[in-house]
């Protein structure tokens, strides 16, 4: 039998405002316990909450980012249930008439080795309270209870049911990462809970068209362990009915150690959180001149950037959107191009792609902060360009740029002169070495000559070697070429 896996997400965003959404005590992270939480977040008697408006700016923004609906009147409700990190006993989140309504992402799919372009429709982003944290370690034997993350601005972001892999889920949170940190409303920073992903899974025999029995796998903050997750619940499921069994609606958690998930507790309905507007709270009313302020106010999105860099650089959609994974990079991107020349926009994307990606992996360091600044890069690829270094030199010269001292930024051209790495160009320095490669490999030539093509290929090396990496290879090719012909 064949399986369908279907994957619908509940994300959730923390809003990147300095005070929470109903009070004015701090956001910040990693304060020493129950020092952030005001009267309004400890549920003393008799406070009352009063509405962040920077988080509905944030929402409305995401809509617009989007292409949601922001709804000009939408409602705050009461969720309740009652844990010890909840002390109103309720949530306030947004039920029936949330502030953003609908909308789409897309982003290009790596697939059977051919890149496409998904789109996953938005079902609603609704303005909520986090609730706080219960800490079981070692606390006197004792679970303590921190309210510092109580009343914390959080977007939670519901998508329709449109993934089907476990590798499409990644890449739909990869980009919507990327978007909510792009536009600012969220620091994304997914080890301290700023973006947090629940997935929920389900399977179906291939072509059926009702879904089958979802489990809802929570609090995901890795994309690691986001993909493991999924793979694990999907495997869990299809053995769970092809041996006879059902699969129960449930929320699960997921043990990176042992790579699975796990029952955590039946899945509760909504009529269990008896949801009902919260008389404390009125309508929130956006009025369509903020919604436009908003779209004024907008930074080009990395949809339209994508598109742009295709249409004005002509490059390959796949570039366009590695590139555009992050603000950063994309202005580092172009900030080589203005300097060097549009036409140098390609071999800009292969370096970025290529030895910068590797070189800031291997180092642990943002784009951002990379000791090799765009402007350097844009003089190395023109030295490539006019025939000053071979591609080869080339990653050697982006070393040195790499490891000079911070305070003082070296150029290409420095280190060209100082190690002496210029391309011989020079036709007759080049004869010279050529003779004297050809006259030390009398029997690679013998061999050449008798028709044996890959004999070349020795000659080559041991000329490129002679050189120390300098010779132009396409002048060193046609030299030897017509050499050995001679
Ligand atoms: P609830 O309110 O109980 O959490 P929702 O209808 O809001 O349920 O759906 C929550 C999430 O689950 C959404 O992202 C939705 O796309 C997804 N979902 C719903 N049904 C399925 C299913 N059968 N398989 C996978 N995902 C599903
Ligand atoms: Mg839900």
């Amino acid at each position: 039998m064949q399986w369908e896996v279907v994957i619908g997400f509940e994300t959730h965003a923390q809003l990147s405002t300095q005070s929470k959404i109903f009070s004015g005590a701090s956001t910040r992270f990693g304060a020493e316990p129950n020092t952030q939480a005001s009267p309004v977040d400890l549920a003393l008697p008799g406070v009352l909450p009063v509405l962040n408006k920077g988080a509905v700016e944030r929402a409305i923004q995401f809509g617009v980012a989007v292409g949601a609906t922001v709804a000009p009147r939408s409602i705050f409700a009461r969720k309740n249930y009652f844990y010890p990190d909840l002390p109103k006993g309720y949530q306030i989140s947004q039920y029936e008439i949330p502030v953003v309504q609908g909308g789409t992402l897309s982003f290009l799919l790596e697939k059977d080795g051919k890149t496409e372009m998904k789109t996953i429709r938005l079902t609603r982003a609704h303005l909520e309270e986090d609730a706080g944290k219960s800490l079981h370690e070692d606390y006197h034997g004792m679970t303590g209870i921190d309210l510092n993350r109580a009343g914390t601005p959080l977007l939670e972001i519901v998508t329709e049911p449109d993934m089907r892999s476990a590798a499409e889920a990644v890449a739909y949170a990869k980009a919507l990462h990327s978007l909510v940190v792009w536009l600012g409303i969220c620091d994304g920073n997914m080890q301290e809970g700023s973006f947090r992903c629940d997935a929920n899974v389900s399977v179906r025999p291939m072509g059926q068209k009702e879904y089958g029995t979802r489990c809802e796998i929570k609090n995901l903050n890795s994309f690691r362990f986001l993909e493991e997750a999924i793979n694990f619940e999907v495997r869990r499921q299809i053995e769970l009915i092809e041996d006879g069994g059902t699969v129960v609606q449930e929320t699960r958690l997921y043990d990176p150690d042992r790579k699975e998930t796990r029952s955590m507790r039946s899945k509760e309905e909504a009529a269990d959180y008896r949801y009902f507007p919260d008389p404390d709270l009125p309508p929130l009313v956006i009025a369509q001149e903020w919604i436009e302020r908003v779209k004024a106010s907008m930074p080009e999105l990395p949809g339209a950037m994508r598109e742009r860099f295709v249409k004005d650089y002509g490059l390959p959609e796949y570039d366009a959107a590695v590139l555009t994974q992050s603000k950063a990079m994309a202005a580092y991107f172009e900030g080589v191009v203005v300097k060097a020349g549009k036409e140098q926009a390609k071999p800009a994307a292969n370096w970025l792609m290529g030895d910068v990606s590797s070189t800031l992996n291997r180092e642990g360091v943002d784009i951002a902060d990379s000791p090799v600044k765009a402007e350097q890069l844009a003089v190395l690829l023109q030295r490539i360009a006019d025939g000053t270094i071979s591609n080869k030199i080339a990653k050697e010269v982006f070393a040195g740029m790499w490891e000079a001292p911070s305070d003082k930024p070296t150029l290409a051209d420095d280190i060209i002169e100082a190690k002496g790495l210029k391309q011989i160009s020079d036709s007759g320095a080049l004869e010279k070495i050529v003779d004297e490669v050809l006259a030390a490999n009398a029997k690679s030539v013998e061999e050449y000559r008798a028709g044996k093509e890959k004999a070349f290929n020795a000659i080559i090396g041991q000329a490129m070697k002679a050189t120390r990496g300098k010779a132009n290879p396409a002048q060193l090719t046609d030299l030897l070429k017509k050499k050995l012909a001679g």
